[in-house]
């Protein structure tokens, strides 16, 4: 029942939002190894942003998805390997891990301009885990300027993927950090709005800590198919 669990899952973000006295969060739904038709049915239950993992993946439900609900959004949320940016600049509307220098120009080439700017997220290693998608905290000031200052690209905020510890409570401080950072980057820069952390076993947590967008999987889809 999509439009069930779609209901319930926003009914607990706003519970988590309301506990904790912060603004209600947007929604991203992780729909990575969902096949079309699950995200055919989330979007005929009102959800519009997606959240895919790979390029080639996201591209083939956006084109699949694209006559019937033409008004998605598809955000990467993966991470993203060079040679596949320019696809990436094409067939996303937020590329949300973004962290290194040498995806800003690739990305923004690539970017049609009747398109309008792609919306980037910062992917930030908030807890230096050796081997890690995402920048240092230190490089972020620098990038975040080298992504504000590129045509074709629009700087929304930051994203971040805590270790895994098996209590969720233990992400906590790592959410908090982030918290920081994104207040640091956005008293900088006013167009970053958008503070990206929170998966299915730790929304609460995120939320409580200021997320402004969670990204859901499995407490909309259901386990994985693969
Ligand atoms: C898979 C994934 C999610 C969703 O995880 P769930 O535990 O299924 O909610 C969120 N963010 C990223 C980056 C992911 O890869």
């Amino acid at each position: 029942m999509p439009a069930e669990r779609l209901r319930t899952v926003l009914q607990r973000i706003q519970n988590a939002a309301d506990a904790a006295g912060r603004p209600v969060p947007a929604l991203l739904a992780v729909s990575k190894t969902q096949p079309a038709a699950a995200v055919a049915a989330l979007a005929a239950a009102g959800q519009a942003a997606f959240g895919e993992n790979y390029v080639q993946e996201g591209a083939a439900k956006r084109a699949a998805l694209a006559a019937a609900h033409p008004g998605l959004h598809w955000h990467l949320i993966g991470h993203l390997q060079s040679n596949k940016a320019a696809q990436a600049a094409e067939a996303f509307d937020w590329v949300q891990s973004v962290d290194r220098p040498g995806l800003v120009a690739a990305l923004a080439r690539h970017r049609a301009p009747q398109r309008g700017p792609l919306n980037v997220l910062i992917q930030v290693n908030v807890e230096g885990e050796a081997g890690k998608a995402g920048c240092r905290p230190e490089d972020l000031p620098a990038l975040a300027d080298r992504v504000a200052d590129t045509p074709g690209l629009a700087l929304r905020g930051l994203m971040s993927i805590p270790v895994p510890h098996p209590d969720p409570e233990r992400r906590r401080p790592a959410f908090r950090r982030m918290r920081e950072l994104f207040d640091g980057l956005a008293a900088r820069h006013p167009g970053a709005d958008t503070l990206s952390m929170g998966m299915s076993d730790d929304f609460a947590i995120a939320i409580a800590e200021g997320a402004t967008l969670v990204r859901i999987g499995t407490a909309l889809f259901g386990p994985r198919p693969r």
